[in-house]
């Protein structure tokens, strides 16, 4: 699920205008797009789409603008198939439940003199409290409440796992990148994008799988969608709901 394996499309068009002073802005397929480049100790150029017109480039330091340009181009196609996939995020506050993997949650906002977020599983519901009604404070609540039950959830479905396979990873570490769901490092280290607990348990550990597919196949090749065809039988089906919906249950 990385940026660099998808190839370019052949009928992409891509104009550049004129840098602005932090971000600079391009147009792919007549649709602008806002992007910033962070130079740094790293050996190649990688892409990562942000949100729906924006994305970032990270390269190599002294890396020419030239060079950018290009890389942007030849992944174009990338960018403006992968925007389309992205739906404006589901308002928190609209939603009375919130599902996290088989489990629906109601989700109640409750005025109270301290900042708590409790999940009460035999009542299937999760209380939001506190003293404001400011929607930002109370979504960086919960989102605070929700990376640490993220992180214990992955982190008993990756031991179970383990247990069954006997894969060997080292650190596990959680991100949120709207276009990436996990990755798996040469160092065999996981990363995860924390929302991928807004999906069904099929597809969340079909996304773990895959990552852990990784510790023994580095590449996309044959070899490595026939083991984890093994791990996960339902892989095919998978891997399309994934790639065509995942995005969409995410929140924040
Ligand atoms: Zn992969």
């Amino acid at each position: 699920m990385s940026v660099i394996i998808i190839p370019k499309s052949r009928n992409s068009s891509l104009s550049h205008q004129k840098p602005s002073s932090s971000s600079q802005n391009c147009l792919i397929q007549n649709h602008r797009f806002t992007y910033t480049v962070t130079q740094k100790s790293v050996k190649n150029i990688t892409l990562t789409l942000i949100s729906k017109r924006r994305f970032r480039v990270s390269c190599p330091r002294r890396t020419t603008q030239a060079s950018i340009d290009k890389f942007i181009a030849q992944y174009s196609g990338w960018i403006y198939n992968h925007s389309r996939q992205l739906r404006p995020r589901r308002s928190l506050f609209k939603l009375s439940r919130l599902r996290i993997l088989d489990t629906s949650y109601r989700l109640n906002f409750i005025s109270a003199s301290r900042d708590s977020v409790v999940l009460l599983p035999k009542d299937c519901s999760i209380n939001v409290q506190s003293a404001t009604t400011s929607q930002p404070h109370l979504k960086k609540l919960l989102e605070k409440y929700l990376i640490r039950h993220a992180r214990a959830l992955i982190n008993q479905h990756l031991q179970e796992l383990k247990a069954q396979y006997g894969f060997k990873y080292r650190r596990v570490s959680l991100r949120n990148q709207s276009s990436r769901f996990g990755s798996c490092s040469h160092l065999s280290n996981l990363n995860f994008n924390w929302q991928i607990i807004f999906l069904p348990t099929d597809k969340f550990r079909h996304i773990l799988l895959h990552e852990l597919t990784h510790l023994d196949i580095k590449n996309h090749s044959a070899a490595f969608w026939q083991q984890l065809s093994v791990y996960d039988p339902h892989c095919a089906i998978n891997r399309r709901w994934v790639r065509r919906q995942a995005s969409s249950h995410f929140l924040f």
